[in-house]
Order: C-alpha cells, then sequence, then structure tokens
C-alpha cells in the first residue's frame, strides 16, 4: 500500500475526487454519488470518484467542441508531434502506470507493464500514421477534370472502456482519433477510474507544454448512466465502446437511432484448435497462458480448446499438469501466474457459470473455487479450472469473464472448424498444427469466422500493427493498425474541372 501511495504520489495524482477533465482542468461533481475504487489485490480502497453529473457533462461537450475547431486546422504531422511528446511521457511513466494498472485491475505486473508498452506502441504506430492519412486519386470520365478523396476528421470521439484493458483500449482509440484531427472524451469502466485519471494527467501535461488548448483530450467518470449521456448525444458523431456483447446491443441502438457512428468491440468467445499434427509443448503454453492469463478476463482469452481425438487425452493430461503448478495470488508478485477477478459479482458469476456447466452435464477434470486465507483477502481470488464438455452446452455459448476452459473432442478438421465457428462471438482464433493445408484451410474463406485467426500460436497478445476487433456478436469494429484510422474520418470525394466547360457525367446533355 505504501508503495501504491508513493505510485499515486508520482503521477501526481494530487485530487481523487474529480469528476471530468478537460485537460488541465479538473472539476468535482455535485452528485452525492461517489465510485470507489477498491482493489481485487487486497480489497483496499484505492480512492473514491465522483460521478459526473449532466451540467458536467455539459461543460465538457461545449469545451469539446471549441478545442476542435482548433485542433482539426492543426497540420496532421503537428498532432503526430503532440503524440510522439506523449508516447516519450508514457516510457517514463511506464513503470508507475504500469503498477498501478496491475493494482487497480488486478493483472500481473508483467501484463500491466506490457499493457502502458502497448500505448507507447501505438502512440509511434500514430506518428507514423500523421504523414500517412492518405486518400487515392481516380481519373475522370470528362476531360480537363480531376478527382480524388480525402479524409477530414468526424468531430467529438466518444470513447467508452471497459474494466480489463483500463489503459490501453483508450489509447488505441485516442492516439488514432487524435492525429486524425478529432477531439476526444473518454468514459472508462467504473471499475477502473483510477488508472484513467493517471492518464489524463500524462497527456494533459504534453498538451499544456505546447498550448494546447483545454478539451482536446476530455475525461468524464461515471457508470452507464453517464455512457448513454453520449451515447444519444448527436454532437458526438462516432462512439468507440468496448465492453460485453450487452453493452454493445444497446450502444448500437442508442447511437443508431441518430445514424451516428458506433465502432464496437464486444465479448469473444475463443478457441484454440489443437490438431493431430499439434506441437503439444508449445500448444500447451499458448492455451494455459490464453485460459489463465489475465484470470481469463480477456477479450481475446482462450476459452475453447477442440482436441483432435487422437491427442485428446495426452493433451488433457499435459494441461491437468500444468494447471496443477499454476501459483495463484497477489498480481504484483512477479512469481504469480494468476491474480484475483475484478470483483466479488465477477467470482459470483464465474461459481454460477461452474454450477450450470456440470447442470449441463459437463465433467470438472480441474475443479473450480474460490480461496480463502490471508493472501487472499479480497474474495476476487478463483482457481482456474478445466471442463469436458459439449460445443453446443448453452453455458458453452456464452463468454463467462473467468478462467474456465472448456475442451471439446473432433474427428474431422472440417469438424473443428464448423466448432470454432459455432458460437455467436467471432473475435479470436487459432488452430496448432504443422500441417500446411490445415493451416491454410482453416485461414481461408472456409476457415475461421473471427476478426483473428492465428497459426501455431494462441488466441491472446494481439500487436498493435493488425487491425484489431471481431465479426459478430463481437460487433464488427476494428481498432488500431492497418488502416483502422479511417472509422475516425469522413470520406469525402472532390472533383474539380480545369476546362472551359461543364460537361456532364454519363453524357447527359442539359443546354441552355
Ligand atoms: P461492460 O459492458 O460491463 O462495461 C463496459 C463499459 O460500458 C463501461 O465503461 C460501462 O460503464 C459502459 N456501459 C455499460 N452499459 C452501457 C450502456 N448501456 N450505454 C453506454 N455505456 C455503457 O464490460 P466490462 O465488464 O467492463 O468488460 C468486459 C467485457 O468487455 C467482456 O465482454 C470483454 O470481452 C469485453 N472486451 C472486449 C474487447 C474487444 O476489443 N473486443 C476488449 C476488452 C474487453
Amino acid at each position: 500500500q505504501n508503495n501504491i501511495s508513493q505510485v499515486l504520489k508520482n503521477l501526481n495524482i494530487l485530487d481523487l475526487n474529480p469528476a471530468y477533465s478537460t485537460g488541465n482542468q479538473w472539476g468535482a461533481s455535485t452528485d452525492a454519488k461517489i465510485l470507489d475504487s477498491n482493489s481485487p489485490v487486497d480489497a483496499k480502497k484505492i480512492a473514491g470518484v465522483k460521478v459526473a453529473t449532466i451540467e458536467n457533462y455539459e461543460v465538457v461537450v461545449k469545451k469539446a467542441e471549441e478545442a476542435y475547431l482548433f485542433w482539426r486546422s492543426l497540420p496532421a504531422p503537428k498532432r503526430g508531434e503532440i503524440i510522439r511528446q506523449f508516447g516519450d511521457a508514457l516510457r517514463k511513466s511506464k513503470e508507475d502506470l504500469g503498477t498501478l494498472v496491475s493494482y487497480e485491475m488486478g493483472k500481473s505486473l508483467q501484463e500491466g507493464f506490457g499493457e502502458v508498452q502497448e500505448m507507447i506502441d501505438i502512440c509511434d504506430f500514430a506518428v507514423g500514421l500523421s504523414r500517412q492519412l492518405y486518400g487515392l486519386t481516380m481519373h475522370s470520365e470528362r476531360p480537363s477534370h480531376r478527382m480524388y478523396e480525402q479524409w477530414h476528421p468526424l468531430g467529438i470521439i466518444g470513447i467508452i472502456s471497459a474494466f480489463n484493458f483500463p489503459v490501453a483500449v483508450w489509447s488505441w482509440n485516442a492516439a488514432l482519433a487524435l492525429i486524425c484531427g478529432n477531439v476526444c472524451i473518454w468514459k472508462p469502466s467504473e471499475k477502473t477510474p483510477i488508472t484513467a485519471i493517471a492518464c489524463q494527467h500524462i497527456i494533459a501535461a504534453v498538451f499544456k507544454a505546447n498550448d494546447i488548448p483545454e478539451g482536446v483530450c476530455n475525461l468524464i467518470i461515471g457508470d452507464k448512466e453517464v455512457g448513454e449521456l453520449m451515447t444519444n448525444d448527436h454532437r458526438i458523431p462516432l462512439i468507440s465502446a468496448t465492453g460485453s456483447t450487452r453493452m454493445g446491443k444497446a450502444v448500437a441502438v442508442a447511437v443508431g437511432a441518430r445514424l451516428g457512428k458506433s465502432l464496437l468491440e464486444l465479448g469473444g468467445n475463443n478457441a484454440i484448435i489443437i490438431s493431430e499434427y499439434a506441437d503439444l509443448d508449445m500448444s500447451l503454453i499458448g492455451a494455459a497462458f490464453g485460459a489463465v492469463g489475465t484470470a481469463g478476463q480477456r477479450c481475446t482469452s482462450t476459452r475453447r480448446l477442440i482436441i483432435h481425438e487422437s491427442v485428446y487425452e495426452t493433451f488433457k493430461a499435459k494441461l491437468v499438469k500444468a494447471y496443477g503448478q499454476l501459483r495463484i495470488g497477489d498480481p504484483l508478485d512477479q512469481h504469480n501466474h494468476v491474480g484475483p477477478l475484478i470483483d466479488t459479482d465477477a467470482v459470483a458469476n464465474y461459481l454460477n457459470s461452474i454450477e450450470k456447466c456440470k447442470t449441463e452435464g459437463g465433467n470438472f477434470v480441474v475443479e473450480g473455487g474460490v480461496l480463502e486465507g490471508p493472501a487472499y483477502i479480497s474474495g476476487c481470488y478463483v482457481k482456474p479450472c478445466i471442463a469436458e464438455v459439449k460445443n453446443d452446452y448453452k453455458i458453452v455459448q456464452h463468454e463467462t469473464f473467468a478462467p474456465i476452459l472448456y475442451l471439446i473432442k473432433y474427428k474431422t478438421l472440417d469438424e473443428a472448424i464448423a466448432l470454432q465457428n459455432g458460437v455467436p462471438q467471432g473475435l479470436s482464433s487459432a488452430i496448432m498444427t504443422l500441417n500446411l493445408r490445415e493451416a491454410e484451410q482453416f485461414l481461408s474463406a472456409q476457415g475461421s469466422d473471427c476478426g483473428i485467426a492465428n497459426v501455431n500460436i494462441g488466441t491472446s497478445g494481439a500487436e498493435i500493427g493488425g487491425a484489431f476487433g471481431g465479426e459478430k456478436e463481437t460487433g464488427g469494429g476494428r481498432e488500431s493498425g492497418s488502416d483502422a484510422w479511417k472509422a475516425y474520418m469522413r470520406r469525402q470525394t472532390n472533383t474539380i474541372n480545369y476546362s472551359n466547360t461543364l460537361p456532364l457525367a454519363q453524357g447527359i446533355k442539359f443546354d441552355l
């Protein structure tokens, strides 16, 4: 706890009760509702934050509208330079911010540092991109005419994020949105507000050093109700929302009703196919890290293993042995593999899913349960468990955000691919095989239906260079690398006539 107090000081978190920030200005709320952030590591309260009121929200949106007029007129490479400095500031704060992520969210320290590294990586990517917001040129069918397309910013981008990647997801959105000329309003998860406040301090200091006005990067603290203010607000042309499919369906309806744009990054139900041609030792690391990393609380966590019948028993035995060696405990202690779930509601959900799985006929080869004792005082530490199931069990079709791994047996690759695709979600998928034909079939149009399909690596641990996101109930949005930046801009097609006449397209005649 002393260490955490020092981390908070290092991150300049002096005022722990703000409800919003427009950059360097922070505002308190008149709302009595306080959100406590308690660490799942040791149940200690980190701080209470206030929930923003509608009046607070209006202050933020007004500032963002004003700031947009300035920010959009700054040349993109100049915006990129500011993001370069933000990346440098993150490098300096990596240890403190990574530690706070680990303490507030409960992921291992290594993963906390990794999350900040992802923020740094997306800044580097965005800096280069700020000189590469390319549009196409086209040949006109009319003489002495030129056609091209260009990309303009949208305006205010609303970012709603989930607890499990409390800071990286914001930075994926913010870094791209900002270099594209947009301003941002971020509503972080109500479960992880303190890391968000830390990020806001870091970026605000960079803006101040560059005399950037208030309102370019805004933070608003609150729960679902504050999120709804954003999704219903026509002044926010794009809502980028990360979270559960339940949340995404509500956001899509609200934003769709006003014909706004939404970028949805929702739940996954990710599988690895372990083929008869797999390197089983390598598969073991991919499967175990995918299933127990972040205590099974990644959108890309491995939830299902689809294993060829000829290697099923051998692989199951290896997995059971590996699970016996897992060290569960304080995620800040680097010896531990598995930290806590985010809160006791998540624990109840985990226990409930185990019960449902048993009722449907699941056979647990590694039993679950909640750990007790002084090292597990928060009540959030659970045992990663493994059940043999059928793919069509209701509980298997559902994303349980906890370390429960399902084993399913297959005979042919066609059957394995059908099982892998046979869930409502479509985020990440993988095949472990040394057989080229199998790998290529898995990656073909007849293969995985997910946004991410890997060969000989697991389902989690994406790099920022690729477009990230998934199909079906995962929402269809893409963030991060490749051409994901286009979601944060509007395309404009331009035709310029430099002749002395005004010919109409398609040869239409119109004489006066
Ligand atoms: P959640 O859906 O409970 O909350 C996510 C965010 O949405 C929070 O900020 C919350 O306040 C807000 N919210 C909830 N309902 C809302 C509504 N009706 N209108 C506006 N905002 C609303 O999710 P969570 O428990 O924080 O996160 C876990 C989920 O997120 C998992 O399903 C996981 O798979 C998913 N996730 C997906 C990705 C991805 O990129 N696909 C990444 C991380 C997490």
